[in-house]
């Protein structure tokens, strides 16, 4: 056994697989003290933008520290703060009225359930109950996993977590299943205080997509009902999806839109709740007792909002959207080629996501492939991280042609280890 001092995050230890020490990024690569370089074919888990190390938003976070590194956002605020909430309001669509910050997309998540049970407390009516999309992911807290699939991930904190109503997944065919269940949990006689979903695309279940039809359908079921609807955009913001927000392809505006990941390029942590005036009136009071109980200590740090302004920044005035939809299009490209290859599986993609199963058409977390392709993979330099037999691409905006074509080049190569 070999003691790491560093526990490393959904890591086995006692497999003692190499752990690459990066010490530098740029663009869409990383190199570790040898001088190796990794392809970041995954955003560096899905969180890196433009592309590492884009010179705005460094430049940004070196100013902003030497100016104000932290300041209490209780009873204050500051500039960058209030730039960021301004320029989100605009990007984002009205009724999206209020931005409250937090640090990590579970953060996100858990001030989105708790201002909807919060909307409800306030307004006198009893409602408490979630509803779910069955294989979800929204994070890695307590309440995050309690709204998430459970399985291998959580048994262990299983007492812990509180129940909720599971749809079945939207797969395509199956779609009205989805929406009677919803329809039937939103016309029993304990309504639901708020359905959660992650928008087209549920990430670490396994990249399954759905239609952005059934998206708006159960956006249009909430509304009938008065039921919340809170949309996990943490992976699906920020142009991942081909348009800012998944939501956007839906024409749906949900009542409140959780954003972490890309929100700061992928450079540094922030999260951000987005909510309707309702949610923001139920809690105006001039009783202090109905007031929004959240906070961490580092809400709102200024050096990530500068970082989270630059972003906006870039979003304002480079051609993002341009990269983003030939991204998309060279992404399919590739996709519909590694498709036709005897071994792959359920090809899909959505917007800059691709994704399919090599071997077993069934997505399996704890495949044994998962590990092994994980190393070749690693021998190649290309950054993959299968789910299981699960193999999806989420590159940074800037991947050019030569490094696409390394990335694929290796997942073609996984298929070798099918034997
Ligand atoms: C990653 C993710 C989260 C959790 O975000 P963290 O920053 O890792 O806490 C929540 N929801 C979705 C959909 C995610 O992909």
């Amino acid at each position: 056994m070999t003691p790491s001092p560093v526990w490393h995050p959904f890591t086995q230890h006692g497999l003692e697989e190499p752990i690459p020490r990066i010490v530098s990024a740029s663009g869409a690569e990383l190199w570790d003290g040898d001088g190796k370089r990794y392809l970041d074919a995954i955003s560096s888990w899905w969180v890196t933008t433009h592309g590492h190390c884009h010179p705005r938003i460094t430049a940004a976070i070196a100013e902003q520290a030497g100016k104000l590194d932290q300041v209490i956002f209780a009873g204050f605020t500051h500039d960058p703060a209030e730039e960021v909430a301004a320029g989100l309001l605009d990007l984002f669509p009205a009724p999206l009225a209020h931005a409250f910050f937090s640090d990590s997309g579970s953060t996100a998540v858990e001030v989105g359930l708790k201002m909807a049970l919060g909307f409800w407390a306030n307004r006198g009516e009893a409602r408490s109950r979630i509803a779910v999309m069955e294989h979800s992911y929204h994070g890695d807290t307590v309440g995050g996993m309690s709204v998430g699939a459970r399985g291998v991930f959580n048994r262990a904190y299983q007492p812990l977590l509180f129940d909720v109503a599971t749809l079945p997944f939207p797969a395509a065919g199956a779609q009205q299943e989805t929406l009677d269940a919803l329809e039937a949990q939103c016309s029993g006689p304990d309504p639901l205080a708020a359905l959660i979903v992650e928008p087209l695309v549920l990430g670490a279940g396994g990249m399954l997509m759905y239609d952005a039809a059934t998206l708006a359908a159960m956006r249009a079921i909430c509304a009938r009902h008065d039921v919340l609807f809170i949309a996990d955009e943490v992976m699906t913001g920020w142009g991942r999806t081909g348009t800012l927000s998944a939501c956007e392809q839906a024409d749906v505006v949900p009542d409140i839109m959780c954003l972490s990941k890309g929100i700061t390029g992928g450079a540094v942590p922030l999260a951000v709740t987005l909510a309707t005036p309702a949610l923001f009136d139920a809690h105006w009071s001039s009783d202090k007792a109905k007031m929004f109980f959240h906070s961490s200590s580092y809400t709102a740090n200024p050096i990530a909002c500068a970082a989270a302004a630059a972003n906006l920044a870039i979003w304002r005035d480079e051609p993002v959207r341009e990269r983003i939809a030939d991204l998309c299009t060279r992404q399919g490209e590739r996709l519909a080629r590694l498709a036709a290859l005897p071994g792959v599986h359920g090809a899909r993609q959505a917007g800059t996501i691709t994704a399919l199963e090599i071997g077993n058409a069934a997505g399996a977390y704890l495949s044994d492939l998962g590990p092994q392709l994980s190393a070749l993979f690693r021998s190649r330099g290309v950054l993959l991280r299968p789910l299981g037999n699960t193999v999806y691409v989420m590159p940074p905006y800037c991947t050019t042609e030569a490094q696409l074509d390394e990335i694929y080049a290796a997942i073609e190569a996984g298929l070798d280890l099918l034997g």
